[in-house]
């Protein structure tokens, strides 16, 4: 009995307090849904972004092993000039002496 008193209480509190704070509740949840929608559209901006600047900077190298073409600046160069597209093709092709 002393449960179910205290169940009918809590409840009670619940809702007073669930009144008394329904504009705020109201403005939080549409100030989270500004701010997720906020992120979203910068994230879409930044992607949007990175397509634009990918081809400029990076110009396509084969890698001289596999044949795998890959951005210049993520290959792996040897002093003669050929290029790799990772240290495994690399010590492959060239053993070091
Ligand atoms: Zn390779």
């Amino acid at each position: 009995m002393k449960w179910l008193i205290l169940l009918g209480l809590l409840v009670i509190l619940a809702a007073i307090i669930g009144a008394r704070y329904r504009q705020q509740i109201k403005m939080a949840i549409y100030v989270w849904r500004m701010f997720s929608k906020m992120r979203r559209a910068s994230s879409a901006g930044e992607k949007q972004i990175d397509k634009q600047e990918n081809p400029k900077d990076a110009a396509l190298v084969r890698c001289a092993k596999c044949g795998v073409w890959i951005p210049q600046n993520k290959s792996l160069s040897l002093r003669s000039g050929s290029l790799f597209c990772s240290t495994a093709c690399l010590e492959k092709t060239a053993p070091i002496n």
